[in-house]
């Protein structure tokens, strides 16, 4: 019998990776050994000493390829990454979706890896910054994003002339397999073999020696910020790079003056969507108190009547948890909610039944206890719970969303420019968080920005803006055009002097 997926260091060899929704596996996958990561990093080794030699532009040509290609397969994969990790149908084509307008980005972006020039002190000389190919890459990704998160690294990577090897979550290989099957036929069938590599094995394994690998100068990691406290320090430890991408805690603040309709679309997405389960997912509604009753019953109205069930049935707003141990969590979180002075006002409870063989459980509102430590909701549990708290004032509302160790994603409902530019403060006394969001809630991203959080969160930036410079290196260049050696600062150095 070979171990369920997920299991740490299943000894067959094999991992199953199961459907959520059923708990039964879809297909079994050959974990890779020592021997094999050896003849991967190799390829990759390869792959990026061939590739760092193709112009960028021409780079951005295959990119483009690639984007195209899961055009034609957004919604087949799409069902996949619905199939194995049990987010909706429409999520898991969104989610393929922003791996495609991210390879739309970097296609532009192959022509734009700008380096400045700068006036040198000097007489006839001239200074420059030039970008370069960094080298094999490291990429690390969470169960939650099985492709996005690989999108978001591989396709600006390429285009900056790095060779990619992936290392996905033992709880989502298939659609690992699929995603990089897709990329590495386009690039190879353009020449470039080697550009687009995957490993798939236990962290034992395979993690820890990606990790430890000093060929390997950039490691980036999307996932716990247990995992990333380790591997953050694993590398730093060879004074290698690291890209985290780590847990959050968000909230959403909510003022009187707020549209209540915008406030209970944005929590509502917020903090039921993918179950619960995304790294910007809302946690925590600190809602005014003269609005907090209204808001907080039609939320619980809302959740009465959410359709938890199969996630590709198109009627489904809410799939599954990834697996029994997420559901354990939920259950223990619950009751660590109640001992702690809070009220359940709706969920709690694991759903069973017709078509519900797998790991559902009904999302949750828990009102926080009027005064007094909360310490459960300073955790991320990966699992659809929200805690309500109220307030009397925006300080100490902005003081609240700030008191967790995270610092992912942060919102706020106004309608008061006063209120909104106070949670946005210039002076960084607003949100603490690497996004922030107005009227709107805290999940959701689109690509054009750098995605990101601080604190616990790790502090990495992926995505849009300038996060492409994560995934090369700088070179700062002094030439000198004259026929003197000009010292800088003035320095006199010789034996004249
Ligand atoms: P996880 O930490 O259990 O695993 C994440 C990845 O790290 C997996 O591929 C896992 O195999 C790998 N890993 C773990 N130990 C390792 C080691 N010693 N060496 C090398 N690799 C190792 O996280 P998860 O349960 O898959 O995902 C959920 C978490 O990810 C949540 O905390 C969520 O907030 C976070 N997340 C963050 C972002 C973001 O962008 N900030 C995005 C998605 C998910």
């Amino acid at each position: 019998m070979l171990e369920p997926v997920g299991d740490e260091t299943p000894e067959t060899g094999v991992v199953l990776s199961d459907n959520p929704a059923t708990g039964r596996p879809i297909a079994g996958v050959r974990l890779d050994t020592e021997a094999s990561y050896e003849q991967v990093l190799s390829e990759a080794i390869a792959g990026f000493d061939r590739w760092r030699r193709v112009p960028a532009p021409v780079r951005g040509q295959v990119v483009r390829a690639i984007g195209e290609e899961l055009r034609r397969y957004l919604v087949p994969l799409g069902e996949l990454v619905a199939l194995e990790v049990g987010k909706i149908r429409a999520e898991g084509i969104g989610e393929v979706q922003e791996t495609i307008d991210i390879a739309d980005f970097a296609v532009g972006l192959s022509r734009q890896l700008y380096g400045k020039t700068m006036p040198s002190e000097r007489p006839e000389h001239r200074m420059l910054e030039q970008w370069l190919p960094l080298g094999p890459v490291g990429v690390i990704t969470a169960f939650n994003f099985p492709n996005a998160v690989w999108g978001w690294n591989a396709m600006l990577g390429a285009v900056c002339g790095d060779s990619l090897i992936w290392k996905p979550s033992l709880l989502a290989p298939l659609t690992a397999i699929a995603t990089n099957a897709i990329a590495e036929r386009v690039a190879r069938e353009m020449g470039h073999e080697g550009v687009f590599n995957l490993v798939i094995g236990t962290d034992d394994v395979v993690g820890e020696r990606l990790i430890h690998d000093g060929r390997v100068p950039l490691i980036s990691a999307t996932g716990s910020c247990r995992m990333g406290r380790h591997v953050g320090a694993v590398v730093a430890r060879r004074l290698g790079r690291t890209l985290l991408e780590l847990g959050g805690n968000n909230a959403i603040i909510v003022e009187p003056d707020a549209d209540l309709d915008l406030a209970f679309e944005g929590t509502f997405f917020g903090a039921v969507g993918t179950a619960g389960q995304r790294c910007t997912t809302t946690r925590r509604l600190i809602v005014h108190e003269s609005i907090a009753e209204t808001l907080t019953e039609r939320l619980v109205e809302a959740y009465k009547d959410v359709k938890i069930g199969d996630p590709l049935d198109r009627s489904t707003l809410v799939g599954p948890l990834i697996n029994s141990r997420s559901v354990d969590q939920f259950l223990r979180a619950i009751e660590q909610a109640k001992q702690q002075g809070g009220e359940v006002l709706v969920g709690g409870e694991r759903v069973t039944g017709d078509g519900l063989g797998g790991h559902f459980v009904r999302p949750t509102i828990i009102r926080a206890p009027a005064s007094g430590p909360f310490p459960i909701s300073h955790e991320e549990t990966f699992a659809p719970i929200l805690y309500i708290f109220s307030y009397r004032d925006l300080d100490e509302a902005i003081a609240m969303q700030n008191d967790v160790d995270q610092g992912l994603s942060s919102a706020i409902f106004a309608g008061s420019v006063r209120a909104t530019e106070r949670f946005l403060s210039p002076a960084g006394t607003g949100s603490d968080c690497g996004l922030a969001y107005v009227n709107l809630g805290t999940s959701g991203a689109e690509i054009g920005g750098a995605f990101g959080g601080e604190k616990d969160t790790g502090g990495g930036r992926e995505s849009g803006s300038d996060a492409w410079r994560q995934y090369m290196r700088r070179q700062t260049v002094t030439i000198n055009h004259g026929s003197s050696m000009r010292l800088a600062q003035g320095i006199e150095f010789g034996a004249s002097s």
